[in-house]
């Protein structure tokens, strides 16, 4: 199966999926969107009313906040796969809770592994904890870390700097940071290892290293 094969797959099995009780609430599930061989993967938290609608991620006020960033180190958002770690709604925009992140988080996985980006850019708290489980946000945003062999850099979620203007040149600022983060990763990938599932999983904070 190629890569482009793998994601539709996902696509086909996000669209008709019970797995959570958050298939209630959509209308439309938010597989995510991308070339199958991106560098670059962004991974948000879960679609919001605009994303419900139209079953594409990132197409509110937070994903046009996104692509202002995105041209600021001069890509378009054709060139980068963008993704949530739920695919269906949360009620209300409500936080996505364990047993939704856990049930939904096979698809997210068969995306990485499908693609095998260079660079995971996580958008928010719950997109971090899934890499970085003991994390905190106020501190790891805008650094890069190997989580076995694939760099990994925290992002404050969009949206967050929206509600929160002091966190927008911050936001702004980690952003400027990715095309240095992105010569790094090219100068690992060659150690990279295929990551397994379980091996994903069972992560513990002593595989992690700060660059
Ligand atoms: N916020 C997210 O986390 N994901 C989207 O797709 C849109 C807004
Ligand atoms: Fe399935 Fe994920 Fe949607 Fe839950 S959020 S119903 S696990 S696709």
């Amino acid at each position: 199966m190629t890569g482009l094969e793998a994601l539709q797959e996902v696509a086909a099995h996000v669209s008709v999926c019970t797995l959570c009780e958050l298939h209630y609430s959509r209308r439309l599930a938010v597989p995510g969107e991308g070339p199958a061989n991106a560098e670059m993967m962004f991974i948000g938290e879960g679609p919001g009313f605009h994303e419900n609608e139209q079953g594409r991620p990132f197409v509110g006020a937070a994903g046009q906040f996104l692509e202002e960033l995105l041209a600021s180190v001069g890509l378009k958002r054709r060139q980068v796969f963008i993704t949530n770690v739920v695919k269906c709604r949360p009620p209300a925009n409500r936080d996505p809770q364990i047993e939704e992140l856990l049930a939904c988080s096979e698809y997210l996985e068969r995306q990485i592994q499908a693609i095998n980006p260079k660079v995971i850019i996580t958008l928010g708290r719950y997109s971090m904890a899934r890499f970085l489980p003991n994390a905190r946000i106020s501190e790891m945003h805008g650094q890069a870390v190997s989580v076995r062999g694939r760099l990994v850099v925290p992002m404050y979620h969009p949206a967050a700097a929206l509600h929160q203007p002091a966190l927008r040149p911050i936001v702004v600022a980690d952003f400027a940071k990715l095309p240095e983060w992105m010569a790094k990763a090219g100068n690992i990938s060659k150690m990279q290892t295929e990551v397994t599932l379980s091996e994903d999983r069972n992560l513990h904070s002593e595989q992690l290293s700060l660059f």
